[in-house]
This record gives C-alpha cells, structure tokens and sequence, in this order.
C-alpha cells in the first residue's frame, strides 16, 4: 500500500510522562503540527494499569528481573481517568486526528484475561507486543543477553508473535523485531519466520508499525525500523504498514516518520 508523504501518522505515542488532561495532549499535538503530522495515536503500555497487572504473575514468578521492574513501574496509572481523557479529546476539535488505544504485552495464555479487560473499553484500537520471549526481558538492558541461547531466544520470539497475531485481539503488531534491538542474531537464517508472521497478520487484516523507537533508544545495534527482509514479506502479503515513533514524550512525536515513510 502507498503513503503519501501528506498524509503522515505517528501511531505509537506514549502518554505516561504527564497528567491525564487536555494540556499535555495539547504538546503532543503541538509537536505533530510543528513536523507536518496529521494523525497521531496516543496510548499507555497496559500494565500502568492495576487492572492488567494480575495478567504478569506468572512472570514474576519465574523472573526477579522482571518482579522488580513491575514493583517500580507497574498499576501506576488510573484506567477510568485515561477513558474519561479520550472522551473529553473526542468532544474537541484539534488540526490533527486524534485516536486513543492501549499497548498490551500479548503473554501466551493470557488471551481470555486479555479479552475481558478490553472488550468493553470503546478505545480506537489495541496494539500488540512482545516484550518478553518467555520469562526473558530481552529489551531492558543488553547484559542480560549475557549467557542466553540467542538461536532459541529467536525462535521463542516469533513462536509468541505467531500467536500475537493468531490471538485475533489486536488491531496490529507493534515493532515486529525489536527482539534485535541489541545486535543479536540468530545462526540460522529468519526468511521463513518473516513469511510465516507476515501472513499471519494479513489473514488476521493486522498492521504492522514501522517503529523508529527501537533505532533511537539503540543507534548503535538497532536497525532503523524492520529488517529490509521483514519489510519485503510484510509488503508481499499486502500488510498495511503505519509509521510509528514510540515516543514517551512530546519532543519524540514524529521522530525519524518521514524518513520511515520513505521506506513503505
Ligand atoms: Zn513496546
Ligand atoms: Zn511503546
């Protein structure tokens, strides 16, 4: 599919650095005008809030790492102030296209837990990641990749973005290799999964971001966006493909989306 460079959207935005209110929206959109974007997609990684938090126990259960991580960060946020933020947004009118939605941690079994906490949300759509390839936090820091079976990290990896997409939960996938965030790679070669995933999401009629987050976070082992080999299987099965920021604060809205859209 074509994108037009005058039609640009940023996807993945993150709100979590400021209150629930129209001025900080009013700075993302702000920052959107200022790069030329005409719609944005504001969202909250789902476990700021406490009504996701029992979905990670098992995690916790098998990862210190990650018990301590959620301990610092987890059910912070207030669910019934972030959907009455979206419904004051709606009743405004702002110069770009405003959509509001979640970006949930896709856990294998977790799908039915996943269901009932979203159905009756009324948020414009549900992102799905991977940010864990079993009990491993493979997108924290690069040490704990230190000792790990990269070849079988992989295959967990897309064995889980399989089901992501499988799942039928999600509007789309949100940066479908960030498992290379850190320069690993696998010894065998990733075509068959790329095509297997790529299908998966267009019989499921999913997007897929093209994410500059990952890119920024890590310059130095981080590809700027998919692999050119995961783009070319995402474009031959017809994927629609949205550029995304994965901005946390309003400075990085739009950062690198013209430069992604070139890509598409
Ligand atoms: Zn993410
Ligand atoms: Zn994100």
């Amino acid at each position: 599919m074509t994108h037009l460079q005058n039609n640009l959207q940023d996807v993945h935005i993150h709100l979590e650095k400021g209150p629930y209110t129209a001025e900080w929206i009013e700075q993302f959109v702000r920052e959107a005008v200022s790069k030329g974007i005409q719609e944005i997609w504001l969202l909250e990684h789902c476990y700021l809030f406490p009504e996701f938090v029992p979905m990670y126990d098992d995690l916790r259960r098998c990862s210190g790492f990650i018990d301590k991580w959620l301990r610092r960060k987890a059910g912070r946020r207030n669910l019934t102030e972030f959907l009455r933020l979206t419904e004051e947004i709606r009743g405004r009118t702002y110069p770009v296209k405003i959509r509001f939605g979640l970006e949930i941690c896709y856990l294998e079994g977790k799908e039915n837990f996943l269901f009932r906490q979203t159905e009756s949300l009324g948020l414009d759509f549900l992102v799905g990641s991977i940010h864990f390839a079993g009990a491993f936090a493979f997108d924290h820091v690069p040490e704990l990749w230190q000792g790990q079976d990269v070849d079988s990290i992989y295959r967990q990896y897309f064995r889980h973005a399989f089901s992501l997409a499988d799942s039928g939960l999600f509007d789309g996938m949100a940066h479908p290799d960030s498992i290379g965030l850190f320069g690993h790679t696998p010894s065998y070669p990733l075509t068959g999964f790329y095509d297997i995933l790529a299908g998966k999401l267009a019989a499921r009629h999913m997007y897929a971001e093209q994410n500059s987050g990952v890119y920024r976070r890590c310059p130095e082992t981080a590809h700027f966006g998919m692999q050119p080999e995961l783009l070319s299987a995402m474009k031959k099965h017809g994927v629609p493909l949205l550029t995304a920021s994965d901005a946390h604060c309003p400075e990085d809205v739009g950062d690198g989306i013209r430069k992604l859209a070139e890509t598409l």
